[in-house]
């Protein structure tokens, strides 16, 4: 999928969402939230953002955001679901994503998204084509739902050949972001 469908994952388990190219998933959706101890959350990812939310009080969330998807909101559904479940303050990663110079994109959509999350996500191309600005993007998001920037991975997924490039290199392979809680699980 590449837009904002937010699944809360209660049981004990492991959920995958991926971005909407395999079959093979779990769920379709765009982010999971889950508050259980024993369970993993992974979404699979080419070039867009994958995003780790996370709070003290066990309560995490892994996205998939596309642009359409942070256009629809999935950081800030994602957010609202994590805090239903009881988080209070909520910090946030960046994964592996594709970057401003490798990411040409048109004025119209470029205007759609500016208009969300203002003008910080325009930027150009290394052939100076207009381009959007995917880290700014999410950026913008975090600020807007309260969430607190933490270190993630900053490399282009389309020029590093450490990562699977689905514009870059048509690969067909995916990274996968893993979040679980490090609370401990309840002893049978
Ligand atoms: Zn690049």
């Amino acid at each position: 999928m590449h837009g904002a469908e937010v699944h809360i994952i209660h049981e004990t388990g492991d959920a995958v969402v991926d971005d909407g190219h395999r079959t093979r998933s779990v769920l379709e959706g765009d982010g999971m939230v889950s508050a259980s101890p024993s369970a993993g959350l992974a979404i699979l990812t080419a070039d867009c953002a994958s995003i780790a939310l996370g709070s003290e009080e066990g309560v995490f969330a892994a996205v998939h955001a596309g642009w359409r998807g942070l256009l629809g909101g999935v950081i800030e559904v994602a957010t609202a679901a994590m805090r239903d479940l009881g988080a209070t303050v909520v910090h946030g990663a960046l994964g592996p994503t594709i970057h401003a110079e490798c990411y040409e994109f048109s004025e119209d959509d470029l205007a759609s998204v500016a208009a969300r999350y203002g003008d910080g996500i325009r930027s150009v191309t290394s052939g100076g084509r207009p381009a959007l600005d995917v880290p700014a993007a999410v950026a913008a998001a975090f600020d807007g739902a309260n969430v607190c920037p933490v270190p993630g991975i900053d490399a282009c997924t389309s020029c590093s050949d450490r990562y699977f490039s689905h514009r870059g290199r048509r690969d067909d392979g995916r990274q996968a972001l893993v979040v679980w809680s490090i609370a401990e699980s309840p002893r049978p």
